[in-house]
């Protein structure tokens, strides 16, 4: 499986798209297209060197995200598989839901509603590669906003769906937000790992698929919910109520 970003909104919004192409049959999907002008130059290229677009994925329904679909689509008319409520969407997979692209790539669908109610993380694994396209739902060392949904859910969704993936499992989050998220993570607890992170986010413009979701559970607070220092920062021991609380100090700093 060979996974190009292709970077939006550059010092905006820092959005990614993902082409993730299998090596075999060039089948591809592109993920989160949502700014075509930046998006199609590149899908032009790669259609003229071989790949097979095959689908548009989303993993939720906001314009940056899925608001390049209809354009995308009169280039190239392929089915959009997302949330419900993602613009033009063709088909929804149930969660735990799986489909292949090519020969060896499988993808499963898993749902982790929260920033949005459509919220979909994708694992896509070719052998033991593995890599999870976490939307707005992960990002590295942080976490999306609660727009749509409660902190029981946004626990639900990171720290029992998404830690129960295999610990090798590359991130690809739909934002680089990593020097905002461990700016807040030190803050809170100046582990070994969230500052090897914050040396890390210091010194590489893009952090997308350079860290695991075993990482993960050692720098991103949001993802230790039982750490002393993190139960300390929110003054609060329950899961869910630390999960609220580090979401309104990070809303707050
Ligand atoms: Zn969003």
């Amino acid at each position: 499986m060979h996974i190009k970003s292709i970077p939006m909104w550059e010092g905006k919004g820092n959005n990614y798209a993902y082409l993730v192409t299998d090596d075999k049959t060039k089948d591809a999907v592109i993920i989160d297209p949502a700014n075509p002008s930046e998006v199609l130059p590149v899908l032009k290229d790669e259609v003229a060197g071989g790949i097979k677009l095959k689908h548009i994925i989303n993993t939720h329904h906001h314009w940056d995200h899925a608001g390049g679909n209809e354009e995308i689509l009169n280039a190239y008319p392929i089915p959009i598989i997302g949330g419900k409520d993602c613009a033009k969407v063709s088909k929804t997979p149930k969660h735990g839901e799986t489909f292949t692209i090519g020969d060896s790539i499988k993808v499963k669908a898993l749902h982790t509603p929260c920033h949005t109610q459509d919220s979909i993380c994708y694992l896509f694994e070719d052998g033991n590669d593995r890599a999870v396209f976490t939307g707005d739902t992960l990002f590295i060392g942080g976490c999306g906003r609660f727009f749509e949904g409660t902190a029981a859910e946004m626990h639900k969704a990171l720290n029992e769906t998404l830690a129960a993936l295999p610990d090798d499992t590359k991130v690809y989050p739909g934002h680089e937000y990593t020097k905002g998220n461990v700016k807040f993570a030190v803050s809170v607890s100046q582990a070994d790992a969230i500052k090897k992170l914050e040396d890390y986010a210091n010194n590489n413009k893009q952090t997308q698929g350079k860290f695991t979701i075993g990482d993960e559970k050692k720098h991103n607070v949001f993802m230790m919910l039982d750490d002393p220092a993190v139960q300390k920062a929110t003054g609060k021991t329950s899961a869910v109520d630390v999960m609220n609380q580090l979401r309104e100090m990070k809303n707050a700093s």
